[in-house]
C-alpha cells in the first residue's frame, strides 16, 4: 500500500517548539510529519502541494477543558428536558463541531465517558483525539452535588445516567473507591471539585471542598493506574491543599495569588485558565436561562482571571488552555485563545492550547508541535495569528483541518 503524501509549501510555520515563525513547507506522509523544510524552496515530493501563501500552519489546537456532554448551557436542568439518546447524539456531534473548529486533540473535564472516545477511535464519529475524566467526583453539597438545598434525594438515584453527572464521595475510602470505579469504566484521568464553582446550588464560590487526605487518595488511586488527577479550583486555599495532595492541573485558578502560584510552580503544576466561559456566561447566561443566582457567583472571579495569567506566568506555573464552554457557548471555544494573549501574549498563548496541553495530557509525544516523527494533527489560518490571535476564534478563517494525516477540512480550492 502507498501512503498518501502531501507538502504544505510556501506557509509560514509557526511550530510551537521555537518561539519565532519562519516561512518553510512541511511534509505528511500518511499520518505523519516526515519533513520540515525552512525557506522559500519547495521540497520535491510526488505527493499533492497545497500552496499556502498568506497562510499560516500550526499544529492542531488542544483544549485541555471541555465539556462534550454539557449540551444545553443549563447543566442542571438538561437531564430533566432531554432524554438520554438526544444527550448522546449532542455529545457526539459536539466532539465533531470542536474537530471542525480546529482542535484536535481535547481533554473533556468531566461528563463524557468513554464510549465516546471509543467512537472515535473505531471512526464511527468524527472527533478529536479525546481524553475522558468520567464523572467528577465531589463531596457532599460541593460543586458536583447539583441538588438544591430544599432536595434530599440519594445523589445517584437523581443523577443522571448520561451527561453532566457526578460521583458524590465523602472520605479517603469513598473517595479511593470512586477513582477506581471510574478508571474501571474506561477514564483517562480522575477530575475532583476542591473548591466552590458557578454552576452549583448550594455551595460558596470561595469554599474548600475536600479534605488533604481525601484528595490524596484519588491522586494515589490515579497514580496507580499511571494516570493523574485534575481539580477544579479558584481560591489560594483550594489549590494550596491540591498542591499539598499531588494534583497535576488546577482548573480555572481565577483567584491565584503569589503565594499559591510558588508553590504551584515548585510542584511542576499546570494552570488552566478557561477566560472565555466566564465572559460568555456574563454576556449570554441570562438569555440562555442561566439561573440569577448563578450567575451572581460570577462577580469575583471574572474581573480576577486576566490577572491570575499574569501572576501564573511570573511565578513560572506551566500554563495551558481550557474554554469550559457549555451549550450553545461551545462556538466560541477558538476564542479562549486570544483572551489569554491579553496577557500572555499571542505565541505564548498559542504555545499554551498546543505544546503546554500536550504535556499535560501526557499525548506530547504524538502532537502539539510541528515535529518531524509526529502525528500530522495541523491547521492553516488564512493571516497571521500572531499578531492577530482572536483569527482562532474565527472557525471560518480556518482553511485547513488535518487529523493524524487525514483531511478534515480544506477551503484552500487547490487541486491535484
Ligand atoms: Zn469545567
Amino acid at each position: 500500500m502507498t501512503m498518501s503524501i502531501t507538502t504544505f509549501a510556501d506557509a509560514i510555520v509557526f511550530d510551537a517548539s521555537s518561539s519565532d515563525p519562519f516561512e518553510g513547507s512541511v511534509v505528511v506522509e500518511g499520518d505523519r510529519i516526515t519533513d520540515v523544510v525552512p525557506g522559500p524552496s519547495t521540497p520535491s515530493t510526488l505527493g499533492r502541494v497545497i500552496r499556502m501563501r498568506g497562510m499560516t500552519l500550526l499544529p492542531g489546537l488542544i483544549d485541555a477543558h471541555v465539556h462534550a456532554a454539557a449540551v444545553e448551557a443549563d447543566i442542571q436542568q438538561q437531564h430533566h428536558t432531554l432524554f438520554d439518546s438526544e444527550v448522546a447524539v449532542l455529545t457526539a456531534r459536539s466532539l465533531t463541531d470542536m474537530l471542525d473548529r480546529g482542535f484536535t486533540a481535547v481533554r473533556d473535564a468531566g461528563g463524557a465517558d468513554a464510549g465516546f472516545r471509543r467512537l472515535i477511535e473505531r471512526g464511527a464519529i468524527a472527533g478529536p483525539r479525546l481524553l475522558v475524566s468520567g464523572r467528577p467526583l465531589s463531596q457532599t453539597g460541593g460543586h458536583g452535588d447539583s441538588r438544591r438545598a430544599t432536595e434530599h434525594l440519594d445523589p445517584a438515584v437523581s443523577a443522571p445516567a448520561i451527561g453532566m453527572t457526578h460521583c458524590i464521595a465523602d472520605g479517603p475510602d469513598e473517595v479511593r473507591r470512586a477513582a477506581r470505579e471510574e478508571f474501571r469504566k474506561g477514564a483517562d484521568q480522575i477530575k475532583v471539585m476542591a473548591g466552590g464553582g458557578v454552576m452549583s446550588p448550594t455551595d460558596r464560590l470561595e469554599s474548600v471542598q475536600y479534605s488533604l487526605e481525601e484528595l490524596s487518595a484519588a491522586v494515589s488511586a490515579a497514580a496507580a493506574a499511571g494516570t493523574y488527577v485534575l481539580a477544579h479550583a479558584y481560591t489560594p486555599d483550594a489549590i494550596e491543599v491540591c498542591v499539598a495532595a499531588g494534583v497535576r492541573s488546577i482548573e480555572h485558578g481565577n483567584l491565584l495569588d503569589e503565594r499559591a502560584a510558588k508553590l504551584m510552580a515548585d510542584a511542576g503544576m499546570y494552570l488552566v485558565p478557561t477566560l472565555v466561559t466566564y465572559e460568555k456566561l456574563y454576556e449570554l447566561g441570562t438569555g440562555f436561562g442561566i439561573p440569577a443566582a448563578n450567575l451572581d457567583k460570577l462577580g469575583s472571579i471574572i474581573e480576577a482571571g486576566l490577572n491570575s495569567l499574569r501572576i501564573a506566568q511570573a511565578a513560572g506555573v506551566r500554563i495551558g488552555s481550557g474554554s469550559d464552554l457549555l451549550g450553545p457557548m461551545r462556538i466560541f471555544q477558538g476564542q479562549e485563545i486570544g483572551l489569554q494573549a491579553q496577557a500572555l501574549g499571542a505565541a505564548a498563548a498559542i504555545v499554551a492550547a498546543t505544546k503546554t496541553n500536550a504535556e499535560l495530557l501526557g499525548i506530547d509525544a504524538e502532537t502539539g508541535t510541528i515535529e518531524v516523527g509526529k502525528h500530522a494533527d495541523l491547521i492553516a489560518v488564512d493571516g497571521d495569528p500572531l499578531t492577530d490571535p482572536g483569527l482562532l476564534g474565527q472557525p471560518e478563517r480556518l482553511q485547513i483541518v488535518m487529523h493524524d494525516g487525514r483531511m478534515h477540512i480544506d477551503r484552500t480550492g487547490s487541486v491535484d
